[in-house]
């Protein structure tokens, strides 16, 4: 049994095939997915994610305002956010949040400030987060050691593809390491290395579908049922069956997101 722990199913990319999509992972014996519900915070995007997570039982929502849309994060948008969090049982994360310092869609001012604003949000709403960060290491462990290290919550590195540093700073913060397609490309061999040395208890793994499909699928639309194949190279590098890696992952991310999930394949509501 695997877990997704990040994908973006809700959007327009999957509306001719949804259903498709997530009866191919049930098949690929992937039974929960983690959807990630992002965009415009005023648009109706997290409404979407969380109709979505209670439309299937083996989809459950994360929400928050990604820093690329950090510019549209107001008043609004945190009420918005902390209602739909306290209302649905489905949604057990607040995320994707953090810095991205390589794309700069939002001004950097306005990043740090939704980021360390969601921090407070998500901890008074008791929930883990999921960090995206790109480019801005230093600044993002800074504002996790100011705003996070003494909540005594989880959190995960989603879509890791940063140092060896980084990955070792988050560790001491608490922090689970999520891996995506990315690790199974030709070039990603630091990657692979660093893969190796995280702690099995404190390791993810992912798509971030529709994005970053993994080898054999690189170049096609990302899909849950390819988080099989990010398993499949982990266990390679590190040595281990690929039952093991779907095993390990599959409770910590039961840990991480309190995420009820029996072993027979069928996932329950979450008990938070
Ligand atoms: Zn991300
Ligand atoms: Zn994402």
């Amino acid at each position: 049994m695997f877990v997704d722990s990040h994908a973006h199913i809700d959007g327009p990319e999957f509306d001719n095939d949804r259903e498709l999509v997530i009866q191919r992972a049930r098949d690929a014996g992937v039974d929960a997915i983690l959807n990630i519900g992002t965009g415009d915070p005023h648009s109706g995007a997290l409404e979407r994610a969380v109709e979505l997570a209670e439309s299937y039982p083996a989809v459950f929502a994360a929400l928050g305002t990604h820093p690329h849309d950090a510019r549209l994060f107001d008043q609004k948008a945190e009420s918005r956010l902390t209602e739909l969090v306290k209302k649905s049982r489905r949604v057990i994360a607040w995320g994707e949040i953090g810095l991205d310092f390589h794309y700069d869609h939002s001004p950097r001012e306005d990043q740090r400030n939704a980021f360390r604003r969601q921090l407070q949000l998500a901890r008074a709403a008791g929930l883990p987060v999921i960090i995206h960060t790109r480019e801005a290491e230093d600044e993002t462990i800074e504002i996790l050691r100011t705003e996070w290290a003494d909540a005594s919550l989880p959190g995960v590195m989603h879509c890791f593809s940063g140092s060896a540093r980084l990955a070792q700073q988050a560790l001491d913060l608490g922090f689970s390491i999520s891996f995506s397609g990315i690790v199974t490309f030709k070039k990603a061999e630091e990657l692979r290395g660093i893969a190796c040395e995280i702690p099995v208890d404190r390791l993810l793994i992912e798509t971030d579908c529709p994005y970053l499909a993994p080898v054999p699928h690189r170049g096609k639309r990302n899909e849950p049922a390819f988080v099989v194949e990010v398993a499949r190279c982990i266990s390679e590098v590190r040595g281990l069956a690929i039952e093991d890696i779907a095993e390990v992952t599959t409770a910590n991310f039961s840990r991480v997101f309190g995420a009820n999930l029996d072993a027979t394949g069928s996932s329950r509501e979450t008990s938070r």
